[in-house]
């Protein structure tokens, strides 16, 4: 018997060892790690650099607390985020994980309005769908019900408006009509909550397993922020997934030249290698805070030079080798991949991501984009064809409820064209069999 507790369905191998992209379990069986874990492996499994970088720093000290001492690496990270962060976001304040980076961007942001003066601006909106972290401050931003209603009656229930799904709506994505069109949706929130209310709004540039690499129609993030400037609403980017370089560029608001107030990031950022997250903030809303006594929030093990040495080391891999240019490069020729994969089977409705965050969405109709019906658990049969095939594509099995049958492909930003090809013939494999098994 298992002591270990997850709420998985699927019995699955036991890990024993992972290089590169390329994952073995205990009985010696290969895998191509086609979604970096969940979206975390960036620079793929076992780095040397990273490595050896870990092992430097365990020899002179795998933890100082905050309060007691700075960290050399935790300085030399802090310095690099700010450099590869645009102009204006310059402190940073780590943590271990995502949610935390998202608590605590929400937390600066409601410090700073008591601090300026602003005590009544509480409200965060987001969107939905939307996933923002399993805690319950960040499950109140949420936007994914299976997730949330269990918790309801214990958390704030923040406005919601909806996510820019031009795709489902039959709009055209280069119309910058549509972005307006859907930015107009967060102007009328601010308006029905009462614009000195409303504290931030918190949004995934390129979105994330909840709504399957959802990229904004044209026009989108530049309306968005107008508006936000508009009402004085903080602008919050939870670049949790999409945040270190696996769109392309190091932030996905870089993609639009937009710069939000404050950056959750987090994942691809300690890329596997340990736990680490962090929050990036305009450095004004922070000294304010700092002026009137300092921010009231904190984690033990945040920052811990163990974790900022690893991230430092991920950070210089990921620059010596223009892992941002190969995701680039490389995920353009997998999307372009996917998107053939459309003349062959009628049931993929739609491919979409940027850099090494895409998808492709499975429905039953293409023209009307009508989902396959749930019961059918659409999503989960392509994810286990595949993994017979040895391909991981995203797996949201823990998750419960219907989410669209979007399946995330998400290979490390090391991934090269010969192995895109390995991926491809894998997940066509599976897509033969899904066709086969679902045919009519
Ligand atoms: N925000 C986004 C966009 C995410 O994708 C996730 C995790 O999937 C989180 C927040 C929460 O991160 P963590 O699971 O590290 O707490």
């Amino acid at each position: 018997m298992s002591h270990l507790f997850y709420l998985s369905t699927a019995a699955r191998p036991v890990l024993n060892r992972a290089e590169g992209i390329y994952m073995w379990d205990r009985d010696g069986r290969r895998f191509i790690d086609g979604s970096s874990g969940a979206m975390v492996s960036n620079i793929g499994h076992s780095n040397p650099a990273v490595l050896a970088a870990m092992r430097a720093q365990m020899d002179k000290s795998t933890f100082g607390y905050r309060l007691h001492f700075e960290t050399e690496p935790g300085e030399r990270l802090a310095a690099k985020v700010a450099a590869l962060s645009p102009a204006g976001l310059e402190k940073v304040f780590f943590v271990s994980g995502g949610s935390e980076a998202v608590e605590s961007a929400v937390k600066l942001a409601r410090q700073w309005a008591v601090v300026t003066g602003q005590a009544q601006r509480w409200k965060v909106i987001s969107r939905f769908p939307s996933y923002h972290g399993s805690t319950l401050g960040a499950l109140s931003l949420t936007g994914y019900d299976p997730l949330t209603d269990p918790f309801l009656p214990m958390m704030v229930q923040m406005p919601k408006i909806p996510a820019p799904r031009a795709y489902l709506d039959g709009l055209d994505m280069e119309d910058p009509a549509t972005g307006a069109h859907y930015a107009a949706m967060l102007e009328a929130q601010i308006l029905a909550e009462g614009p000195g209310s409303v504290l931030a709004f918190i949004q995934e540039p390129v979105g994330g397993a909840s709504t399957g690499a959802l990229v904004p129609p044209a026009g989108y993030m530049q309306a968005i922020r107008t508006i936000c400037d508009r009402y004085g609403v903080l602008l919050i980017h939870d670049e949790v997934m999409s945040g270190g370089g696996r769109v392309g560029t190091f932030l996905g608001g870089d993609l639009w030249g937009i710069i939000p107030d404050i950056v959750a990031i987090s994942k691809g950022f300690g890329a596997g290698y340990v736990p680490l997250g962090a929050m990036v903030a305009r450095g004004d809303i922070v000294e304010a805070v700092q002026a009137a006594g300092g921010f009231v929030h904190g984690h033990t093990y945040a920052g811990n030079p163990l974790a900022c040495a690893a991230g430092l080391a991920v950070l210089e891999e990921i620059g010596r080798n223009d892992l941002m240019g190969n995701a680039a490069r490389v995920g353009a020729v997998l999307k372009s991949r996917l998107k053939n994969l459309m003349q062959r089977y009628g049931f993929i409705g739609d491919v979409r991501g940027e850099g090494m965050l895409l998808a492709f969405e499975l429905v039953a109709d293409r023209a009307t984009m009508t989902p396959l019906p749930p019961a059918m658990k659409a999503f989960d049969t392509l994810v286990e064809l595949a993994y017979a095939e040895g391909l991981i594509v995203y797996s949201r099995r823990t998750r419960g409820g219907y989410a669209g049958d979007h399946v995330l492909v998400c290979p490390p930003m090391i991934t090269t064209e010969a192995q895109v090809d390995e991926i491809m013939d894998k997940l066509i494999r599976a897509l033969d069999q899904f066709a086969a098994a679902h045919a009519g």
